[in-house]
């Protein structure tokens, strides 16, 4: 799944996003539908498909989104309340942008754990 996302579309500025952060590597935008009182995506610019596709050749940058998340959570003043990060994968994990991201989700307690067990309710 190596197409162009919607993420490299803001990246070229083709679309518009509220952007939070941006330096060489990754860029910070908020979440278009937000899913906590703060929610916003930190993604490498240089686009990965899925965490299955990381590598230890490409694995820097990971740690290169906490270090922005961290950032902006310090800016916006949410950072020792606490936030979550979250990154889906493929299907089962909720992925449905194939250009990795991390969710930063802040502004209220998180409940745990966050998933729906279908196969119980049914
Ligand atoms: P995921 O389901 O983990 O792949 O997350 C994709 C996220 O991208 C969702 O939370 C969407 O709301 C968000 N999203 C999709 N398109 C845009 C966009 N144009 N601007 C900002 N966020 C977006």
């Amino acid at each position: 799944m190596s197409e162009e996302t919607v993420f490299t579309k803001i990246i070229n500025r083709e679309i518009s996003a509220d952007i939070l952060y941006e330096d060489d590597d990754a860029l910070a935008f908020k979440d278009i539908n937000p899913q906590a009182p703060v929610h916003f995506l930190v993604i490498p610019k240089k686009p990965i498909a899925t965490i299955n596709d990381i590598t230890e050749e490409n694995a820097a940058i990971v740690g290169h989104l906490y270090v922005v998340a961290a950032k902006v959570a310090a800016e916006q003043g949410f950072a020792e309340d606490g936030y979550r990060c979250v990154m889906n994968c493929n299907e089962h994990g909720g992925q449905t942008v194939y250009h990795i991201h991390l969710h930063v989700l802040a502004g209220q307690p998180m409940g745990w754990p966050p998933y729906t067990d279908k196969a119980k309710e049914d």
